[in-house]
């Protein structure tokens, strides 16, 4: 079975965005591969942080995968930190990652020009992100067609270790492939950018329905429908996006023609939306109270994520190590 990987920042629950956008197809994903699925907590580190506030946003980020979908006695689910050996490989590819390939990233440059001072994992956190995968071995990683340039450096840290370490015919690392999955990008109810939790526009996924409608209600549709009696046009409006995301086919249509005939108000259409939203999420945040009210099970599924993960990484290591002359 090819194995995946894929990896997630620990910030906190889960808001629609990212569960549209990712996590619902990892679901799907991680009874078709051998799934590993990480929540890279050393990635986090590398701007500024609290730490009690980060261990709390490592455990909601579990939690919410968990309530998700994401099944553990199908998967490995673990915390990056909690496996030692990222961080071994990522300094092995250290010396042999050439710095200008690391200065180009624009992850990089948009991250840094924020920052009065730039701490190096900054500028390395592809080289962690190449060992996270490379770890594993993984065939692919899940990612958009907009993610497919941030792979190519994983790629390249295989090629450039295979060439100096492995026997030429034989490449130790496989090249990591993009698993190319339809995403969606969810725009954030302010209807401006890409919905983020930094800018403030998200529906979590887990939030009570009130605090859910008290959002939804004023938020952004077509600018141009000023009045009750003017036509819309659906497909500028947020809101119909994620009636496409979260309502069936039959209710999408008819949300289309409502709104394009001026049938029915925007304060309609959202009250639809939000009982599509409610089918949808209620199960999610109904499991996501289970879990919370035993932390217990949740510290042994990240400790037998953990393990699991630990005893592949191990073998990987040993061999790198004995192929470089180390140990
Ligand atoms: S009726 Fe619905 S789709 Fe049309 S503008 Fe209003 S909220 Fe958007």
């Amino acid at each position: 079975m090819p194995r995946i990987f894929s990896g997630i920042q620990p910030s906190g629950e889960l808001h629609i965005g990212n569960y549209l956008g990712a996590v619902k197809n990892w679901v799907t994903l991680q009874s078709q591969y051998d799934s590993l699925f990480c929540i890279v907590d050393y990635h986090a580190i590398t701007v500024p942080y609290e730490a009690a506030d980060l261990r709390q946003r490592t455990r909601d980020m579990a939690i919410s995968l968990l309530a998700s979908g994401i099944d553990p006695s199908v998967c490995t689910l673990f915390v990056q930190s909690m496996v030692p050996e990222h961080t071994e490989l990522a300094w092995i590819f250290n010396t042999v990652t050439p710095l200008g390939e690391l200065e180009r990233q624009t992850q990089f440059k948009e991250k840094s020009a924020k920052q009065e001072s730039i701490v190096a994992g900054l500028l390395n956190y592809p080289v962690l992100q190449a060992a996270d995968i490379l770890l594993y071995k993984a065939d692919m990683v899940p990612v958009g067609e907009d993610q497919v340039q941030h792979l190519e450096l994983s790629r390249e840290v295989a090629r450039r270790w295979n060439a100096k370490f492995a026997p030429e015919d034989s490449p130790y690392f496989p090249e990591p492939k993009p698993l190319l999955t339809p995403t969606r990008r969810i725009m954030g109810l302010d209807g401006l950018a890409k919905m983020s939790k930094s800018l403030g526009n998200t529906v979590g996924l887990v939030e009570e329905p009130g605090a859910i409608w008290e959002k939804l209600r004023p938020a952004v549709t077509d600018p141009k429908r000023v009045r009750r009696t003017d036509p819309g046009t659906p497909e500028v409006c947020n809101i119909y996006h994620l009636h496409k995301a979260f309502s069936p086919p039959e209710t999408v249509e008819h949300v289309a023609v409502q709104c394009s005939t001026a049938g029915w108000g925007c304060i309609d259409c959202k009250k639809v939306l939000f009982e599509s939203m409610e089918k949808e999420l209620r199960p999610i945040r109904e499991r996501a109270l289970e879990i919370r009210a035993r932390q217990n099970d949740l510290d042994e599924i990240l400790a037998a994520g953990a393990a699991t993960a630990r005893k592949r990484a191990g073998e990987t290591l040993r061999e790198v190590k004995e192929m470089m002359g180390l140990g």
